[in-house]
């Protein structure tokens, strides 16, 4: 029988009937899954714990001929500090959402895989800034997807502009020089060497970026913009972090995650 073993994030899923799950696992062997989990949402199934968005383990999955069913799951690591906060649990969910749709089907990705890893076990254990480390995450997805922005040459004319008094940042290419744009926020050098750095160092360095909170607003702005031109998920993905700025609202962080 045609039964695989791989190691995968739940990155999503869909209730349906009863008390089963359709999971979306992003494993490091095959890419992107879906796959059915029988009776997972019974509190004495044996794949409770494991048929949830964050988790990562070893999954074992019959794939016949019909939607491939989640057989087994060995958990190595849920998350959960995620979860138990609003701002950390908002960041997470955008980076489910935006590495659920780069991952590519039925094909591995293992960069793309140990962005997703390394970001979520610093966003549970770490001690640096959620925010910085979201700044880190969505600079470094964009390379790994391969729509990585410009930031040392112009992205319209190529030319360096490090030595530039006047640099803008485009949704549509990353930074670009005053001659060949000239409306718009400037952004600043120290904002342009930060992405430069973030782009630079090894997934294990992430929890290494520490912003100011001048830096860290203009790294947001130009990177979200950027995403929400770039990708046709990013401004669906990003719609989530809108809330994460009033999080006073939201003191009851919601537990679920339908859709
Ligand atoms: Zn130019």
């Amino acid at each position: 029988m045609p039964v695989i073993c791989a190691e995968g994030i739940v990155t999503r899923y869909a209730n349906y009937r009863e008390s089963d799950r359709i999971l979306s696992i992003f494993t490091i062997q095959y890419g992107r899954l879906d796959a059915k989990a029988r009776g997972c949402r019974k509190p004495q199934s044996p794949l409770v714990n494991a048929c949830q968005p964050f988790v990562f383990g070893q999954f074992e999955i019959f794939t016949g001929k019909e939607k491939a069913t989640v057989n087994a799951c060995d958990v190595r690591e849920t998350f959960y500090p995620i979860r138990e906060d609003y701002e950390r649990f908002s960041i997470g969910s955008v980076i489910l959402r935006l590495c659920h749709d780069a991952a590519p089907e039925n094909e591995p990705n293992e960069a793309l895989f140990s962005l997703l890893y390394h970001t979520l076990s610093f966003l549970s254990y770490g001690q640096s800034n959620p925010q910085d480390l979201f700044c880190c995450f969505l600079i470094r997805y964009l390379n790994t997807i391969g729509y990585r922005p410009s930031i040392t040459a112009c992205a319209q004319c190529g030319r360096d502009i490090r030595g530039d008094a006047i640099v803008r940042f485009s949704a549509r290419g990353g930074a670009v020089c005053n001659a060949c744009v000239q409306h718009g926020e400037p952004v600043s050098k120290t904002a342009l060497e930060g992405m430069r750095r973030m782009l630079m160092m090894e997934d294990a360095e992430m929890d290494r970026v520490k912003l100011s909170d001048e830096v860290r607003a203009e790294i947001l702005r130009a990177l979200t913009a950027y995403t929400e031109s770039s990708l046709e998920f990013g401004a669906k993905a990003l719609n989530m972090l809108q809330s994460m700025q009033t999080p006073a609202q939201h003191a009851n962080t919601p537990a679920k995650h339908d859709e």
